[in-house]
């Protein structure tokens, strides 16, 4: 992916469908289009996966707790979503058992679990040895001792999955660019142009060459997350249903100090269900969900949310006694849920909806991460409704994400097992294997050949093969870009990054042509960005 190139596209083209927003809603709907016949471009005002698609819970579900709010049809198609997107990105979406330990006066007795989760396992079609188990307490206790034990009555035991969003995003986004989609981030839609009422482009600009300029398109579809509204107020059809933003925040610390050993839903105190998630040398928890009414581009985690998810992990698991000092990272995400009167955040329905306004923008709201591909398929169907030619229908169900080409499952685990016999002198521990290749799937094969060549010691040397892999393929832009977005090493690998952080800004700097005062500005951006995460900002 090459911005240049796209943004000489994005001038001199036309499209029959612009697609605004780069999250997975934006990116799953330009490849559905493209696919489907359209040519179709995607502007980002941020980085791809910037906003909301990037600070998610990293969970592909089917939303077992919305069962409780009577949401078959959700459960049903996010349920079914679940292996589709596994089985086009294996390397990216992994099989992860759930456990939900039944507690005294909990959320959830025995009768109602058992009941709830075969439900939810018919709705999702899931087969064999993957259907969900009742455990008693003792199994319940053997399979994650650190649970307390005093409130402890048992435990349901249930097929999820576990994913990386902004991957998600970046390898859908990388699809549809090699299926001709033109994509570009730091792209901002300023305005909307109409003839006779009916929009056939906008104005938008170009935030590193700060250079305002127009691209045209047959029709335009407002993929924008949190910003959805901001943009039908743009198109003046700002009418009758509002978005409600929620934000909810994650924690994360070593795993070592909070050393469980599989994923865990588990009731708060107050009633909430909360997850704790392993994750290589982490463990991360959260989420809450309060409204948000403040900046949309850099939600904080507040003194007051991280608080409730160290309380709710220490009253769940006594002995790990996590504290402010222990957070090595966090994130904040704002949910896009469309208004209903009268309802707490977390009793709002995540379903999606679609508006179409006069001038015939298409606008999207709502929704999960696990049903982008669904949701796209209704957006595209809509847009070819008002397309004047016949289109294929949505071919998206069968197609690989790049970096996804495996048979099965098997076959990506043998890749990180392949990774020591190629590479020993580079690949000395499981770790490091296994991130290459759930970040890149089959493309860790080309980074490590790369690195192979770089003369500097193996952490060094992978993480500059990994630079000038991800400013070639996936347009990263900057030092936030990689060390956030395209390797999560800002969230999960935040104690690594002192180490690499000079041989990767000297590279992403060759690669991206910039000048001292570029340099160490990107770098001051990443200590502080590093030291708000860790929650050390007055
Ligand atoms: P976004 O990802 O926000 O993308 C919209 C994009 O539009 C942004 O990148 C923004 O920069 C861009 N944009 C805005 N204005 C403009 C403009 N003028 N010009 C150009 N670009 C613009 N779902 C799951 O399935 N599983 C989970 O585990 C899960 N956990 C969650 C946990 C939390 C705390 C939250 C907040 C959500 C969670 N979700 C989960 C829901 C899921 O993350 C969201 O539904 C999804 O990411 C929304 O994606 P989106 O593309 O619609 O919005």
């Amino acid at each position: 992916m090459n911005r240049t190139e796209a943004i000489k596209k994005l001038k001199n083209e036309s499209f029959d469908l612009l697609v605004i927003g780069g999250g997975i809603t934006g990116v799953g709907i330009a490849l559905d289009a493209q696919m489907r016949g359209l040519k179709t471009a995607v502007i980002e005002m941020q980085d791809f996966a910037s906003g909301t698609s990037s600070r998610s819970t990293k969970l592909i579900h089917g939303g077992l707790r919305y069962l409780k709010q009577f949401e078959f049809r959700l459960v049903n198609e996010v349920g079914r979503e679940r292996a589709i997107v596994h089985k086009i990105a294996p390397h990216l979406v992994h099989p992860d058992k759930m456990l939900l330990p039944l507690i005294k006066d909990g959320n959830y007795g025995y009768l109602l679990t058992n009941m709830g989760l075969s439900v939810y396992d018919f709705l999702a079609g899931v087969e064999g040895s993957d259907k969900k188990r009742m455990l008693n307490k003792a199994e319940t206790e053997a399979m994650e001792p650190l649970l307390r034990k005093d409130i402890l009555e048992g435990g349901g035991y249930y097929a999820e999955y576990r994913t990386d969003d902004a991957r998600l995003v970046m390898g859908i986004a990388r699809t549809a660019w090699s299926k001709g989609t033109v994509l570009s981030n730091y792209v901002k839609l300023e305005s909307l142009n109409t003839e006779k009422g009916r929009i056939n482009g906008c104005v938008v600009k170009d935030l590193f060459a700060d250079e305002e300029f127009s691209i045209k398109a047959k029709q335009v579809v407002n993929a924008t997350g949190p910003w959805v509204d901001g943009i039908r107020e743009k198109d003046g059809s700002l009418e009758g249903k509002r978005l409600f933003l929620s934000k909810g925040i994650h924690l994360v610390v070593d795993h070592e100090k909070f050393p469980i050993r599989q994923t865990v839903y588990f009731d708060n105190e107050d009633g909430r269900m909360v997850f704790a998630i392993p994750r290589g040398k982490t463990t991360y928890f959260g989420t809450t969900d309060t409204a948000y009414e403040a900046d949309k581009e850099d939600p904080l985690v507040s003194k007051d949310d991280a608080e409730y998810a160290i309380n709710a992990v220490n009253y769940m698991f006594p002995d790990v006694r996590v504290s402010f000092d222990d957070i090595r990272s966090s994130w904040a995400g704002l949910r896009p849920l469309i208004h209903e009167d009268g309802k707490d955040p977390s009793q709002i329905s995540r379903k999606d909806e679609i508006f179409e306004s006069t001038s015939g923008l298409i606008s999207i709201a709502g929704g999960k991460l696990t049903g982008y591909r669904k949701m796209a398929e209704r957006v595209v169907d809509l847009v070819a409704k008002n397309h004047k030619n016949n289109l294929l229908t949505c071919q998206t169900e069968s197609q690989k994400i790049i970096g996804g080409e495996f048979d099965n499952y098997q076959e990506v685990q043998a890749l990180v097992d392949k990774l020591f016999t190629e590479f020993p002198k580079l690949i000395s521990n499981f770790y490091t294997a296994e991130y290459l290749v759930h970040n890149y799937g089959t493309a860790a094969l080309e980074i490590l050949r790369n690195a192979s060549e770089i003369k500097l010691d193996p952490k060094k040397a992978i993480v500059v093969a990994e630079v000038n892999y991800t400013c070639k393929n996936e347009m990263c832009m900057g030092a936030l870009d990689f060390f956030e977005r395209r390797t999560g090493r800002v969230n999960f690998d935040t104690q690594e990054i002192a180490e690499v952080q000079e041989v990767a800004l000297k590279a992403l700097a060759n690669f991206l042509n910039w000048e001292k005062d570029e340099s160490n500005q990107q770098e001051i951006d990443l200590v502080q960005t590093i030291r708000k995460v860790k929650l050390k900002l007055d």
